[in-house]
């Protein structure tokens, strides 16, 4: 296995393959400082002090809120002997290494990106080991300088390696791992290793890097060490990828497997981690991109849910009432075109139906009656003396009259029968089924009603008689609609001609005269 690879093994096939880059040169002084055991505080304190740049982080991240102090740090010499010589030295290596180590804006490795996740991975560790209760202040540093090997290979492959991080992604450490292997025999945790022993970087940092993604298999000593990188880089993970939710429970999985940690500890570490990495990151120079803390991620998809679901049930409401309006809408219509339709055929005056109507259902009915051999009548009257009417009475007496006997003779007939205004003081009225004795009576019938009818106006009592004509079409007769009304007509003129208050019947073969 190549895990299993000897030291000398492992330093020759990258001495083959790669070009290992020199440490910064503060970062060597500091190293070279911290080898030496005859060199001081006052030794290290110098080389700090000497970048100002550098000391100015150093301090601002000793007075954060990651450390937490009663006090103000304001100065190197004060920070040395408060934090102690080797957390100083591990945040100077953490400033100077990722300070160094950036790549160009235009290339095909997101420098940016990386060192986003190494910063957030090494915050993430830090408070690992507080959760956990451990003191190791090298975790941070250690953290930070996990995929120091990916940075490696790519400054060392370039192109050719920028495509096996895109087909597997630096996110699946597993497959990244495999492929490394397979191209190059070695794979970036073995890599990281190699270059951090060769500038000198403490055994400490080194050993848990190289089973950084299989902790599992690490020697017993670093495998807790290993294990909290693991998880940090989890962690960073979530911070700057999509598939967050599978990689929160990925992540409480791991937290419970290793470190006996509840998923709501989990959970309150993880926003921990992204509200102290906006500080940090912020110090380091790099730009955060959009983290927030994870419980605010899922307020905000929540909210947005909450805005869909709203909107979603506003639309079903709309949608609901603009059906009842659309059906209410119809019904009206559908009423207002009958209103229509009745007008249309009815007499404003009377509410009989009228002229038109007449003429219509006249002609229906003498093909319906032709058709099925029933017999049909036809009835035209019309109200004697009515001039007289309205010379004595007035006009609006003359029109009370009108609807007086309208309403009379509406009670008199049949529901199938058909009563119409057929114009003034004339009507006409359709009688289906009915022969010729039927007519006689209901002619008779007609007349009678129409002289029982009394019309009050004011004081005065007005009482009207009507001539009738009528016809009876049998089912053998053939003649037109209008051949039909002449002859009821003849009929009534002959009635009026008798004397009036009386029917007439007339056939349809013999021609009146
Ligand atoms: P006849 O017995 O010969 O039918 O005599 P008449 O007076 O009824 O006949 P004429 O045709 O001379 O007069 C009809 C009158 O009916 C004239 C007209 O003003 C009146 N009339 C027609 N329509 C209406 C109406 O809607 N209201 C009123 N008040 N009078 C009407
Ligand atoms: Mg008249
Ligand atoms: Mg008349």
């Amino acid at each position: 296995m190549v895990t299993d690879i000897s030291n000398n093994e492992l330093q020759r096939l990258i001495g083959e393959q790669i070009n290992l880059p020199s440490p910064p040169t503060i970062a060597a002084q500091i190293l070279k400082t911290i080898q030496n055991k005859e060199s001081s505080l006052n030794d290290l304190e110098k080389i700090i002090s000497m970048d100002p740049a550098l000391t100015s982080k150093l301090l601002r991240i000793a007075n954060s809120a990651f450390y937490a102090l009663p006090y103000e740090i304001s100065n190197v010499n004060r920070a040395l002997s408060i934090l102690g010589t080797n957390v100083i030295k591990n945040i100077a290596l953490s400033f100077v290494i990722a300070g160094n180590l950036r790549g160009e804006s235009d290339s095909s490795f997101d420098f940016e990106y990386f060192w986003r996740r190494s910063v957030t991975a090494a915050v993430a560790a830090e408070l690992v080991t507080g959760l956990l209760q451990e003191k190791d202040e090298d975790i941070f540093v250690t953290a930070l300088l996990q995929d120091i090997g990916v940075l490696i290979m790519f400054l060392s492959k370039g192109p050719e390696y920028v495509a096996t991080l895109e087909q597997c992604s630096m996110d699946r450490a597993t497959d990244l791992i495999c492929a490394e292997r397979k191209m190059y025999q070695f794979d970036h945790q073995q890599l990281g290793c190699t270059l951090l022993e060769n500038w000198g970087i403490p055994q400490s940092i080194v050993r848990p890097i190289r089973y950084h993604h299989e902790p599992a298999v690490a020697p017993e000593k670093d495998r807790r060490t290993s294990s909290v990188l693991n998880v940090a880089n989890l962690l960073s993970i979530i911070y700057s990828n999509t598939e967050t939710a599978e990689n929160v429970r990925e992540l409480q999985t791991k937290m419970a497997d290793f470190f006996n940690i509840t998923a709501d500890q989990t959970r309150t570490l993880l926003d921990n981690v992204a509200e102290k990495s906006l500080d940090i990151l912020q110090i380091f120079e790099i730009n955060p991109g959009q983290m927030k803390p994870y419980s605010q991620m899922l307020q905000e998809a929540n909210d947005e849910l909450g805005k869909l679901n709203l909107s979603y049930e506003h639309l079903v409401l709309e949608l609901k009432e603009s059906k009842e309006k659309s059906e209410r809408f119809a019904n009206e219509l559908r009423k207002a075109n009958i209103r229509l339709e009745e007008l249309a055929f009815r007499d404003g005056l009377t509410g009989l139906y009228n002229h038109r109507y007449f003429q219509e259902i006249l002609g229906k009915e003498m093909t319906r009656a032709q058709r099925y051999k029933h017999s049909l009548s036809l009835i035209m009257f019309d109200i004697d003396f009515f001039k007289n009417v309205n010379d004595t009475h007035g006009h609006p007496a003359g029109d009370q009259v009108l609807i007086s006997l309208a309403r009379a003779i509406s009670m008199a007939v049949r529901p199938s029968d058909i009563i119409t205004r057929y114009g003034g003081e004339e009507f006409a009225v359709i009688l289906p089924e009915t022969n010729q004795t039927g007519l006689k009576v209901f002619a008779e019938r007609l007349r009678r009603c129409a002289e029982s009818i009394t019309t009050m106006s004011k004081i005065v009592a007005i009482k009207i008689t009507i001539s009738c004509g009528g016809v009876h079409l049998s089912p053998h007769d053939n003649v037109n609609q209008q051949e039909l009304i002449n002859i009821a007509d003849r009929g009534l003129f002959l009635s009026k001609k008798n004397g009036r208050n009386r029917v007439t019947i007339l056939p349809i073969e013999s021609p009146a005269n």
